[in-house]
């Protein structure tokens, strides 16, 4: 075995409803898949493909631990959002067959320093930074598949106790199936890749010592405070 010159990095882990983890290969995400919180962002959301952003698996944050406010923005944004991890992979997977891929389903939420991402759409550049930040993508355990339907039940965040965001899966523009479906005609799939589903409207801010509290009909809850 080759020796390696610098120490390995840990393999991010999410707990799951079994008592055992989940390994996290990549993250991906999906913008404006609520019509809702495309009109709020300005956009029209009719018919919009999907489209796809990523963050680093290690961005993570599990077990309901503290997320750090992060530096360079004065804007930084919570998006709750239904979380699917994979336990299949492949390319080109046709929808019919797209949810035989997914292991389980969580609560997670894109944190977004808004101010970092407007400049980028302003000027053109990409969105990594303003997406995919250290402690940038708190998540919740992750519920098994089986008796999860994930085609409708309420979404909601909570900040201090305040009603936020609240919406239904229902409101997908793209479905969990059609979505793994079209991410897979860009890149290959695999075990442990999690894919957050977009976030309804009602996105905003936090500030140091927030508590922020996802849930999804279902499949359950995220929780972390900003510190
Ligand atoms: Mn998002």
């Amino acid at each position: 075995m080759t020796d390696l010159v610098v120490p390995a990095p840990g393999l991010p882990t999410v707990p799951t409803g079994t008592g055992g983890r989940f390994p996290v290969r990549r993250v991906y995400c999906v913008g404006r898949n609520y019509a809702a919180h495309a009109r709020e962002m300005g956009h029209d959301p009719d018919r919009e493909p999907p489209f796809f952003f990523g963050k680093p698996a290690d961005a993570l944050v599990t077990d309901g631990a503290d997320t750090p406010y992060p530096p360079v923005t004065a804007r930084l944004e919570h998006e709750v959002e239904l979380v699917v991890a994979l336990g299949g992979g492949g390319r080109d997977v046709p929808v019919a067959d797209a949810l035989g891929l997914v292991w389980g389903y969580a609560v997670g939420i894109d944190l977004t320093r808004r101010d970092l991402q407007a400049e980028a759409k302003r000027l053109g550049r990409p969105w990594d930074l303003a997406k995919g930040f250290d402690h940038s993508a708190p998540v919740g355990t992750i519920t098994p598949a089986a008796g999860v339907e994930p085609t409708s039940g309420a979404i909601v965040l909570d900040v201090d106790g305040e009603l936020r965001q609240s919406g239904d899966l229902a409101d997908q523009i793209w479905s969990v199936a059609e979505t793994i479906a079209a991410l897979s005609r860009s890149v290959g799939l695999a075990p442990g890749d999690l894919l957050f589903t977009g976030t309804p409207d009602g996105v905003g801010p936090v500030a140091r010592g927030s508590v922020l509290r996802g849930a999804i009909d279902g499949v359950g809850v995220v929780e972390t405070r900003i510190v």
